[in-house]
């Protein structure tokens, strides 16, 4: 656990060089799911073959939430997917890295996303398909809480739950913010839990930054007669003081000292 909490950051320092490099990008949004991502990817969870990334037989991973993306690439690094000298290019003109997911141009990416809501309707098609190909394979999906504004995921969830979609983990980080805001003062969404579970769900929730509870909702989620979505109660911009539940941190780049004075947190130090 130790191991992945030092991932875990890692990857957060690397979203961090990246954003800094092009002084553009989404540290927040990226840190709250940083554990999550670890977890699957490092924990054992998501199948895939750097050297055969497009393989059939392997997990599909959609982070729908697309703009957090820079973690997503920070983990396909450091997994060997993606070539390391790719990193600094973030959101550059050419770059395989682009500003939100792009399945054709990156390695390893299964979904364009960014779009918000579309990331978890394409992921419900790929588990169909995995399905009729009698794949035992998942698709793991991360969205945010914002995203579920859009209707398009209601109409997924529906469909998740009519169909009983095991095969299917969908993870919300549920960080509480959005971009414009709060999610109460914004969307005002209410109860998921309620929600989810009127769509015919099994709903987990956990601390979304803590290993253990994430590996039990995968094995809760494996074992279930039912399709899971796992609440994870999150921390914005998690890891680093100045940035947790600040929503500025949603889009924006640290300056030179907040800059060293993240790295110094994300090492421990
Ligand atoms: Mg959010």
């Amino acid at each position: 656990m130790e191991n992945l909490q030092k991932i875990a950051n890692g990857l957060r320092a690397d979203v961090l060089d990246m954003v800094v490099e092009i002084k553009d990008g989404h540290p927040g949004p990226a840190f709250s799911a940083a554990d999550i991502i670890t977890a699957l990817y490092f924990g054992g969870h998501i199948h895939i073959d750097p050297e055969n990334p497009d393989s059939p037989d392997r997990d599909r991973f959609v982070l729908s939430k697309g703009h957090a993306c820079p973690l997503l690439y920070a983990a396909l690094i450091r997994k060997g997917v993606i070539d390391k000298k790719h990193k600094l290019t973030l959101r550059k003109i050419d770059s395989i890295l682009q500003g939100h997911p792009d399945m054709i141009k990156t390695p390893g990416v299964d979904a364009n996303s960014g779009s918000l809501g579309n990331g978890l309707a394409m992921a419900y098609g790929m588990a169909n398909a995995l399905k009729l190909q009698k794949s035992s394979r998942y698709v793991y999906v991360i969205c945010g809480d914002g995203e579920l504004g859009e209707g398009i995921t209601w109409e997924t969830f529906i469909n998740i739950g009519k169909s009983q979609m095991k095969n299917m983990i969908v993870f919300i980080d549920n960080n509480r913010w959005q971009s414009g805001g709060s999610i109460t003062d914004v969307g005002g969404i209410g109860s998921l839990k309620e929600k989810f579970e009127a769509c015919s769900l099994q709903v987990i929730e956990i601390d979304g930054h803590n290993f253990t509870q994430i590996f039990e909702a995968v094995a809760a989620a494996k074992e279930s007669n039912k399709a899971t979505v796992v609440i994870a109660h999150t921390i914005k911009g998690k890891g680093v003081d100045f940035m947790e539940e600040d929503n500025s941190w949603h889009k924006r780049v640290p300056t030179a000292q907040q800059y060293e004075s993240a790295l110094r947190q994300l090492r421990g130090e």
